[in-house]
């Protein structure tokens, strides 16, 4: 699917931001970093660059994107905020978290960003060149991670390159990303309820600690609204065992804390460095000699839930036996 040419990577200084702008005010596919992993941003208000990041991720058309805006106002544009949202946004913005929210009565938005759901999801960034982008185009701007889609997704630039080719035009270069996990998004329902439909760097129980009033979590409707949140997602393409203290003679070895492993998501058992390093360390187990992969356990505490998410739906493609 990768097209013939290669794409042109930049630095991420105030000329590489100047271009990017060109590109996406023409209708173009700009890859980004931002805190989480790198985006494929085009402008939201735009049939045609939205159809271009769905043909260039091979994105299934019921996968709606997220939209990145500069500031509270700019989502105000595009979406209806209540009390809920605008605290949400007070605490977290800039910052992972989205928020799914109704959309605004005839909001310039293409109808495939929403998937023509009658939600959207909105997210301030606070990486700086993704912020300097938005700020200076004054575009909202979708952004799935920059991958084929189902794909372990990019933390660096060269991983967006790997991944698609020529299907991206400009790469904006600005080193790896510290998050290194995806956003959080947490569902507002109207009428009180909310849900988070991706966990990530935010915590629930932090969400928690802002929403204290509305702490009834909804469980249905889940199938189409987080098609992150699919069985497999992630996926490194070789089969992967999770929880393993030892690895056999064919297995790549992920470790944590004291399972040293071929490579370590942190050795001292930091959970945010593991998430930091999680999509690296897939990226370098898919492309070892090795036929499987196993990982070591991480404690499902804090952003230790999004680390054992994200492993459980890539183990889910090929499952070890
Ligand atoms: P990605 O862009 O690859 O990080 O994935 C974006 C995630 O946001 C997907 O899981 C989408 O399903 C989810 N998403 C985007 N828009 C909405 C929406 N309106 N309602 C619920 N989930 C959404
Ligand atoms: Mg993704």
């Amino acid at each position: 699917m990768n097209g013939a040419s290669q794409p042109t990577i930049l630095k991420a200084d105030t000329a590489g931001v100047a271009k990017a702008i060109d590109v996406l005010g023409e209708g173009g596919l700009v890859a980004m970093p931002t805190e989480t992993v790198y985006g494929l941003a085009a402008r939201a208000d735009s049939d045609a660059a939205i159809a271009r990041i769905y043909r260039a991720k091979g994105r299934p058309d019921f996968n709606p994107l997220i939209v990145h805006v500069a500031d509270v106002a700019q989502a105000k544009t595009l979406a209806h905020l209540d009390d809920r949202a605008e605290r949400l946004a007070a605490a977290f913005w800039p910052g992972a978290l989205t928020l799914v929210v109704p959309l605004r009565a005839g909001a310039p938005v293409a109808q495939a960003v929403t998937a023509g759901l009658p939600t959207i999801a909105l997210r301030c960034p606070a990486h700086p060149v993704m912020r300097a982008v938005l700020a200076e185009s004054g575009l909202a701007l979708a952004a799935p991670s920059a991958n084929a889609s189902g794909k372990v997704s990019p933390t660096m630039a060269d991983h967006v390159a790997r991944s698609l080719g020529g299907n991206v035009g400009l790469i904006l270069d600005g080193g790896p990303c510290a998050a290194g996990i995806e956003s959080t998004i947490v569902a507002l329902r109207e009428g009180g309820g909310w849900q988070v439909l991706r966990h990530g760097p935010v915590t629930e129980s932090r969400i928690r600690g802002v929403l204290d009033r509305d702490a009834d979590a909804m469980t249905s409707n889940r199938t189409f609204e987080a098609p992150g949140q699919l069985a497999s997602h992630y996926a490194p393409g070789k089969p992967m065992r999770l929880d393993a203290e030892r690895a056999q003679p064919d297995e790549y070895h992920i470790g944590f804390a004291d399972v040293r492993g071929d490579e370590t998501l942190s050795a001292t058992g930091d959970l945010a460095e593991a998430a930091a390093r999680l999509y690296l360390l897939l990226h370098r187990a898919a492309e070892s000699g090795k036929r499987r992969i196993a990982v070591a356990p991480v404690p499902s505490e804090g952003i230790g839930v999004a680390i054992n998410d994200r492993l459980r739906r890539a183990a889910a493609d090929m499952p070890a036996q």
